[in-house]
């Protein structure tokens, strides 16, 4: 089985999450699942970066000290991901004992294998503490960071190690160029090496006399600073330095924002270089979610809060709409009434009606039974085909591609049924040709049940269940959507999957 190591960005611990960190999470939780159901091997990382500045702030105005501050921020971020059903197998956060030795020994590997790489030096910057990074006169606009237009930029003075990132340029645009280490989508790749053909500075990676953080070694005056002490997490968690952890690294997909390329597709590769690590296979750069065109955010408010979005129609529905409506390459703009729109038609209307419907004419026409006769029919088909498309899309995180695949056999489905009419073949005494549509619907379902789980896992799972099949569809065999094996099976009462809410 081959192993697929994947993480999302860490969050900052500054505020509850919105619908930005969401679509992050339940994307890079639809590509694990989806991995997993193709047999391999997934290890998903997620968790929390808790050595911002900002920290100390939140937890003063709260009346808590900083530890006791992240801590109650990680469970609220814990509690979010387990509503909206994200199955990480590991959970990191920067204030661990494991996290600190891991980020002790990397900035000791590069002073040992590359001392030349860091050194010391006075600096002078604008400081942006929304990106807790200093920021060049490219990253300005009006005075202000591009990704914080509300906040002012702080002008700081003082002396830092500073790692010789420019020093790397050539061997990172080359890595990316020939693809050996990937940036996806496209278009941020072509922004990532813009970036690098431009040129790259030396970067400082200690703060000093800092109360929050890591001591860089060899210099306690001095803190790793935030970033750097950051992206090792991914290291961290395969327990390096420890032997063995080579099981995991390198990683095979870092998730995170467009907004951190450079962090990922530029610093966090020339760490890796200068300590002679090896390179993560591949970061994927999502878009932002808009509310009616505005960027989500902690610092520019926000109009809908992530509670709101998941009772409005629960947290599969939500997990969808992400993923399908606003998507995981470009923005994307999320709107109730898209939301509701899209629940209806795709969800209540769609997969919903097809299950019932179907479940209640083999309940009505055969006792229950699925019938045992396995001839395939035009839908079977139509359903290779769409499982040919989902499988490229999703290999390819193209995770609406997916979704589209799976939602063009639930119209296919319903398509059938309209046009195959099984209850004016019930009428006509027609049993053989009762028993080939009611066949092909369950097994459309089967289909879908496997299809749809990584975009709702806990609906699929009920789906699954409703046709008598045993144990977690998440743990199917990949074969089982070539060949549902629901030939006769015991369908139960179906349970209505997406219930029409009052007001819509
Ligand atoms: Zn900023």
């Amino acid at each position: 089985m081959p192993k697929f190591y994947l993480t999302t960005a860490i969050d900052y611990s500054n505020g509850d999450p919105h619908l930005g960190h969401a679509l992050e999470k339940v994307g890079a939780d639809a590509i694990a699942r989806y991995r997993r159901l193709r047999g391999d091997q997934v290890h998903f990382l997620m968790g929390m970066d808790e050595h911002s500045q900002s920290v100390l702030q939140a937890a003063a105005r709260a009346g808590v000290s900083p530890q006791e501050w992240v801590d109650r921020m990680a469970a609220r971020f814990q509690d979010f991901w387990q509503r909206l059903e994200c199955n990480n197998d590991d959970w990191i956060r920067t204030t661990e004992p494991r996290h600190a030795r891991s980020v002790t020994e990397l900035v000791r590997r590069i002073q040992r294998l590359n001392p030349d790489d860091l050194y010391l030096a006075e600096y002078e910057g604008l400081y942006c503490t929304g990106c807790e990074e200093f920021k060049q006169e490219s990253q300005i606009v009006d005075g202000h960071c591009i990704e914080h237009p509300t906040l002012e930029l702080v002008p700081t003075r003082e002396r830092n190690h500073f790692f010789r990132l420019s020093r790397y340029r050539d061997r990172v645009l080359d890595l990316i160029t020939t693809g050996r280490f990937r940036v996806e989508p496209t278009i941020r790749r072509n922004e990532v090496v813009r970036l690098l053909q431009g040129g790259l500075q030396d970067i400082s990676v200690s703060r000093l006399r800092q109360p929050w953080g890591i001591p860089f070694p060899g210099d306690p005056e001095q803190t790793v600073y935030v970033w750097f002490d950051a992206l090792i997490n991914y290291l961290s968690a395969t327990g390096f330095p420890e032997p063995g952890y080579e099981r995991l690294w390198p990683a095979d997909l870092h998730v995170v924002g467009k907004g951190i390329t450079r962090f990922h597709c530029v610093i966090w590769p020339a760490m890796l270089l200068s300590a002679e690590l090896a390179l993560p296979t591949e970061v994927w750069a999502h878009g932002y979610v808009q509310w009616e065109g505005t960027k989500m955010s902690k610092t520019s408010g926000t109009a809908v809060t992530l509670d709101e979005a998941i009772e409005r129609h629960g947290p599969d529905a939500l997990r969808y709409f992400l993923l399908r409506e606003v998507g995981f390459e470009a923005d994307g703009n999320f709107t109730w009434e898209r939301f509701d729109e899209r629940y209806t038609a795709d969800l209540a209307d769609g997969l919903g009606n097809l299950a019932s419907r179907t479940i209640a004419m083999i309940t009505k026409y055969r006792a229950g039974l699925v019938p045992s006769l396995n001839k395939p029919t035009g839908l079977d088909q139509t359903a290779r085909a769409l499982l040919e498309n989902y499988s490229r899309a999703m290999a390819a995180f193209d995770l609406r591609g997916g979704a589209e695949a799976a939602w063009a056999l639930v119209s296919a489905a319903n398509l059938f049924v309209q046009q195959t009419a099984p209850w004016s073949l019930a009428k006509a005494g027609k049993d053989a040709e009762l028993d080939e549509v009611l066949g092909a619907l369950a097994r459309a379902l089967g289909r879908l049940a496997i299809m749809t789980s990584p975009f709702i896992p806990a609906k699929a799972q009920i789906l699954w269940e409703t046709l008598g099949l045993e144990g977690k569809v998440a743990a199917a065999p990949w074969q089982a959507a070539q060949q549902p094996p629901v030939l006769g099976r015991r369908v139960s009462r179906a349970e209505v999957l997406f219930p029409k809410p009052a007001s819509v």
